[in-house]
């Protein structure tokens, strides 16, 4: 029953709430007899739920059912130790008490004042992280929700630094305001393209750079790209690097593009939105040769550092920068302190943030440096495993290096003996087969992989990543995609 002020009392909340913890601890538990994808049909729950809200309150226990009756069908495992698809994420059990107590406390982190924990633990916990992936000191970070606004936030921050003053005149019915051009891969993320959108920069604005054969920019055709543009009168602004590209996890040479954005003072932004976490392991850090020298670099805790989403970091050379793009102080905002603390809200769009740092301080206490750095390794170890199987088999062929633990392939040539697709059949063909296999398995609900494209092959992808991920499950997969294989030969 609820109390006078209409909510939970607190006798009723203590016994739902070792409810709910035992329903996520069985839930975890057993999370691998779930099918990975959910099987249901769009609008399934839809159709399954009340068109209107209750007029009266109901029991919470009522609503627990519903949770295991309607809601668990229509998800899709994210923790499942066999969701390889995009990137698995590797949400630890105590990030999730870290969400419970940012809940609790739902601090609006604008002000130090509103929020002096929020504040000061974010300040602490990145500096943990920048001291752990071994950035140098005078990198200062903030988190927001998405690695696509971190991004769109330091090209913001590019933007206002190349002097047009748009910030405060805009880029609307001006005539004194060139293309600014920002630069990345052709296997850039799609954040890239939506920050530009959001800027008002637009789609015209990225220019997308050659890569070779192992999907990494080429330097001398970055430098040329940006030569043609200055002699066209544009203006470059940004160059936004990969460390573990989305599509491949290949890795852009960070200390040569580096070398040509100091030549033309240009904002350099490293987007490590994925790898970055490796960062952690020493054996790991030439892949991140140069990254030191940029402007800004972004990394997700919320993707391979086992804090559930979302947390995402952007750290800056010096995050005035951002300041200088976003501050602005309204007179209901304004304190006595701002000359002494800081203030969230100056360093980005949002006034209220979350207090995210709580949970990404509990993973790292739980699992101190050396827990993260073993499982990491472990992932890596299990990716490069199920690549030496690939490697091996006549049937399966690598597309792309594997320096982390994203695998990308598909059959071979001597694997193509369906009837479906005969010898020297077309690409068409061939693609068609591996997404058929690849489709089948995510139908099966036994494995999630998804796709990518490289040089017009259709190309599967498995990332391992989930924190319940061990060598079975990635048996597992290549089990049922050798048994899918031979059904086509059938
Ligand atoms: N950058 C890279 C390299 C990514 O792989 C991703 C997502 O997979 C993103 C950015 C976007 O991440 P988010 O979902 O945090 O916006």
């Amino acid at each position: 029953m609820k109390n006078e002020l209409g909510d939970m009392p607190a006798d009723e909340f203590r016994k739902h709430g070792h409810e709910i913890v035992d329903w996520i601890a069985n839930y975890f538990e057993h999370i691998d007899e779930f099918p990975v994808l959910s099987q249901v049909e769009p609008n399934w729950l839809k159709n399954n739920l009340p068109s209107s809200a209750p007029q009266k309150g109901e029991d919470f226990g009522e609503v627990l059912a519903d949770v295991d009756k309607l809601i668990l069908p229509a998800v899709t495992h994210w923790n499942h130790p066999n969701f390889h698809g995009l990137f698995s994420t590797s949400t630890s059990s105590i990030g999730v008490f870290g969400e419970m107590l940012t809940a609790a406390f739902d601090m609006k982190a604008m002000l130090w004042r509103t929020s002096p924990a929020s504040t000061e633990l974010e300040d602490v916990v990145l500096d943990w992280v920048r001291q752990m992936v071994d950035l140098p000191p005078h990198f200062e970070g903030i988190i927001y929700d998405t690695a696509s606004v971190s991004t769109m936030h330091a090209i913001a921050a590019a933007r206002e630094k190349a002097g047009f003053e748009i910030r405060e005149k805009g880029m609307s019915g001006r005539d004194d305001v060139p293309l600014l051009r920002v630069y990345a891969s052709e296997h850039v993320h799609s954040s890239i393209d939506k920050g530009l959108i959001t800027l008002g920069l637009g789609l015209r604005s990225l220019r997308k750079i050659e890569c070779n054969e192992r999907f990494e920019i080429i330097p001398e055709k970055l430098a040329e790209a940006i030569e043609e543009d200055i002699e066209n009168g544009f203006v470059p602004i940004c160059v936004i690097p990969t460390i573990g590209t989305t599509s491949t996890s290949s890795i852009d040479p960070v200390d040569a593009i580096a070398d040509i954005c100091e030549k033309y003072g240009i904002w350099l932004h490293v987007d490590t939105a994925y790898a970055g976490s490796t960062a952690i392991l020493p054996e790991f850090r030439e892949y991140f040769k140069g990254w030191a020298r940029a402007d800004s670099i972004v990394l997700n805790p919320h993707k391979w550092l086992f804090t559930p989403f979302d947390l995402s970091v952007l750290y800056c050379k010096n995050l005035n920068d951002l300041k200088d793009a976003f501050s602005l102080v309204a007179e209901y905002l304004k304190t006595t302190d701002e000359q002494t603390v800081k203030n969230g809200m100056d360093y980005g769009i949002q006034l209220g943030r979350r207090f995210r740092a709580l949970k990404l301080w509990f993973v790292i206490r739980y699992f101190g440096v050396e827990g993260m750095q073993a499982r990491l390794r472990e992932h890596c170890r299990l990716a490069r495993l199920f690549a030496s199987w690939v490697e091996e088999s006549e049937d399966w062929e690598l597309l792309a290096p594997v320096p982390f633990a994203l695998v990308c392939f598909r059959i071979s040539a001597a694997g193509v003996r369906s009837p479906h697709v005969s010898k020297g059949s077309s690409d068409d063909e061939v693609n068609a087969l591996n997404e058929h296999i690849m489709n089948a398995i995510n139908a099966s609900g036994d494995a999630y992989l998804s796709h990518t494209k490289l040089n017009g092959k259709f190309t599967l992808r498995l990332s391992v990543g989930s924190i319940r991920v061990e060598e079975r499950h990635l048996r597992k997969v290549w089990d049922l995609l050798n048994s899918q294989l031979h059904e086509q030969i059938k």
